[in-house]
């Protein structure tokens, strides 16, 4: 996958050189360049910022610089890619979107600053080319930089390749619509406190078992919304069973089974 990222702050994206996002690049899985906005501008200032009209507070940045720097991004010749603008206003952030962004080659990231990019940057590149306009949650930030951090650590590591052992993405919270249950690892005992006898038997039945429970327990208690959003029959017998004991509501079409 190729990245670009536009920012005016080039150095906060320095930890794309680090860890498995670093090592992914290394091995040639990511490629990602980072470009500094400012140099799309062209006064002695380097502006890439204005006063909003209508008033207001704060200041909004300015759409040549951006209109600049994603022709010369999206030119002829370059590949084709999706731009994903980081805002509070935009789609939620999640799983599903981590990994339909994994599958596009290529990505560009725009990112705000100030009180956000003039509205008529997205829509003159939603014109050329596919755009998503992402929302880490319901608050706000300084700046897209830590977003665009944030979505690359959770669509790098849903590139074939980057995790030493793929396996990890199939039991993590989130893969199958479920929160990951408890997990532990030596000492087994720690301040008195005792790894669980069947995490250490030996019976992987019996520990695949265990685990999907403490999932549903976990999931049902702290989200009950994800066990809601639960397409029918994803449950089964054991799981309903143990969601009745514990006190949990079920999703109708579940209960009905
Ligand atoms: N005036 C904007 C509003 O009220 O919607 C907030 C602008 S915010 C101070 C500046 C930049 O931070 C945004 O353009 C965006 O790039 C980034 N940002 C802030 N909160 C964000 C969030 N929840 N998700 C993604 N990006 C965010």
């Amino acid at each position: 996958m190729q990245v670009d990222v536009v920012t005016i702050f080039p150095d906060y994206l320095a930890p794309l050189d680090l860890s498995l996002i670093g090592r992914a690049r290394r091995a040639g899985l990511l490629s990602v360049e980072v470009h500094d906005l400012r140099r799309w501008t062209h006064d002695v200032h380097r502006t890439v910022d204005d006063t909003p009209y209508g008033g207001g507070a704060g200041m909004v940045m300015r759409p040549e610089p951006w209109g600049a720097a994603l022709d010369e991004l999206t030119a002829a010749g370059r590949p084709p890619a999706r731009l994903v603008v980081p805002t509070p206003v935009g789609e939620r952030f999640d799983q599903a979107m981590a990994q339909r962004l994994a599958a596009e080659p290529r990505l560009i990231f725009a990112c705000g600053r100030y009180e956000g990019i003039d509205q008529r940057v997205i829509d003159e590149a939603a014109a050329a080319l596919p755009v998503t306009e992402v929302s880490l949650g319901d608050f706000v930030i300084f700046g897209g930089e830590v977003a665009v951090l944030a979505i690359l650590e959770a669509v790098t590591r849903l590139i074939p390749g980057v995790l030493g052992n793929a396996g990890s993405l199939v039991e993590e919270s989130h893969s199958d619509g479920l929160l990951e249950g408890p997990v532990y690892t030596k000492p087994p005992q720690w301040r008195g406190r005792e790894v669980p006898e069947i995490l250490r038997s030996g019976d992987h039945g019996r520990i695949a078992r265990w685990r999907r429970d403490q999932a549903l327990l976990r999931t049902a208690s702290r989200r009950p919304d994800l066990i809601a959003g639960l397409p029918a029959g994803k449950l089964d017998k054991k799981d309903i069973a143990l969601l009745v004991a514990a006190g949990f509501q079920l999703p109708a079409g579940d209960v009905a089974e």
